[in-house]
Order: C-alpha cells, then sequence, then structure tokens
C-alpha cells in the first residue's frame, strides 16, 4: 500500500457516518482528523510524538498516518463496555480504566471528582478536555472476593 494512499483509507465518522474527514493541526500542536458535518474528531497526535523526527514533511506525514489509525480504531468493537467521554462520564463507577491520553495505547485506571478526571498518582484531566476519549467500568474487587 503506498503512502499516498492511507489518506484515502479513513473510515467514515463513528458518530454520523459523515464521510469529509479533514486533516486539521490545532494551536496547541495537536493534531486529527475530525468530520466535517458533525465537528467531532481524534484522538489527536500531540507534536511531541512525531518530534523525533528531521523534517516538518516527515512529521506531518507521520502526524496524518498516526492519527488516522487511531481515527479509524473502533474501541467499541473490542471493549464493547467501552464508552466516550463526551457521550457519557463516568459517574456511577468509583474506579474505571481510561485511555491514557498521554499515551493512546494504553488504559490506565482512574477516578472522578467535581471537575476533573483523576489517574492515580499522576496527571489529572477537566471533564471536557478533548485529549480524554474512551473509559471502561472496573469491576469491584469486592464482587470477585464474595464468592468464598
Ligand atoms: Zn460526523
Amino acid at each position: 500500500m503506498p503512502e499516498s494512499a492511507k489518506e484515502n483509507e479513513l473510515l467514515p465518522c463513528r458518530y454520523c457516518g459523515g464521510s469529509e474527514i479533514l486533516f486539521e493541526e490545532n494551536d496547541y500542536g495537536h493534531f486529527s482528523w475530525g468530520c466535517r458535518s458533525c465537528g467531532s474528531g481524534g484522538p489527536i497526535v500531540r507534536d511531541k510524538e512525531v518530534a523525533h523526527l528531521a523534517s516538518f514533511a516527515e512529521r506531518e506525514l507521520t502526524a496524518k498516518t498516526m492519527a488516522a489509525e487511531r481515527w479509524n480504531r473502533r474501541i467499541e468493537k473490542d471493549f464493547p463496555a467501552a464508552r466516550r467521554f463526551s457521550k457519557q462520564m463516568p459517574t456511577e463507577c468509583p474506579w474505571f480504566a481510561f485511555v491514557d491520553p498521554e499515551e493512546p495505547d494504553r488504559w490506565i485506571v482512574g477516578w472522578m471528582d467535581t471537575n476533573h478526571i483523576r489517574e492515580e498518582g499522576g496527571s489529572s484531566y477537566r471533564h471536557n478536555d478533548p485529549l480524554l476519549t474512551w473509559w471502561i467500568p472496573l469491576p469491584l474487587v469486592s464482587a470477585l472476593n464474595s464468592g468464598g
């Protein structure tokens, strides 16, 4: 598959089914694909993820490809219990796992307070932080232990 074809492999928007998907770089150095019809976008690629590449053209191409892989990812297929922060907040789960905004290939354990999603001993993110993508409820250990 030639590099140039990768842009054309974007899946339709997971929310509205729109097929006009545009590449964006915002002022924070975040790259992402977004839907022109409904405005939903991401997950983002941060500039520091491609900072090791020498030329701007290389950084942009790599960011496009990485962002396309993330846009095309359908976490809900692999993890039917996964929910989008933008659709539903983990209000009823004392603990949950969420996709690490710093490292979008892994889950981290978090909890929520009035204004933030927090990583135990780590970063915190405002509820409307666009870096927050997916979360998944965690079962309580007490439920596992009660079997005797
Ligand atoms: Zn859309």
